[in-house]
């Protein structure tokens, strides 16, 4: 689809990291996206999922998520401009500070010294609207189907249905 596309899955011990990387990786071959996959060490032994409320809320998590792409960006493309695309939606504004539009701002306006812009196509939308639009753009592809936007997951490999954002 595009061939300057590029994904970033980071592993840093959430609940659902394992359905979110096989998402991730589906959603690259699917777009013929190089993919690319980080983690963060912590000693599972001493804390489990330690980085997250019991809300899911990882503080300044997008902080980190989009620095790791900027760095894996300017070491794809070297001097060449980079554009940092994150998921943001609208429906995170009210529990998840990070994914606000000053925030996002901010971290363009960070990100822009390095050669990098950041970018929240989304940001003004609900998830209805975001379903929507795949619907919308996307009909021949079952993109939807190979998201993943729960926190948690179920025993049966589906989402929860009671985090945040299974609520919404
Ligand atoms: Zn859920």
């Amino acid at each position: 689809m595009n061939p300057g596309a590029h994904t970033l899955f980071v592993n840093y011990n959430q609940e659902a990291r394992n359905p979110e990387m096989l998402a991730a990786r589906k959603i690259a071959r699917t777009y013929n996206a190089k993919h690319h996959e980080a983690a963060i060490y912590q000693h599972e032994a001493e804390v489990e999922h330690a980085y997250a409320d019991t809300k899911g809320i990882v503080p300044m998590r997008n902080c980190l998520l989009i620095s790791m792409a900027s760095i894996v960006g300017k070491n794809v493309f070297g001097q060449s401009s980079v554009n940092v695309i994150i998921g943001a939606q609208h429906g995170d504004d009210a529990d998840f500070s990070d994914c606000r539009p000053s925030f996002i701002n901010k971290m363009n306006e960070i990100a822009q010294s390095f050669g990098v812009s950041v970018e929240a196509p989304l940001i003004n939308k609900t998830r209805s609207e975001i379903v929507r639009m795949a619907e919308q753009y996307d009909m021949e592809r079952p993109f939807m189907r190979d998201t993943w936007s729960c926190y948690r997951g179920n025993s049966q490999g589906g989402p929860c249905g009671v985090c945040l954002s299974c609520q919404q």
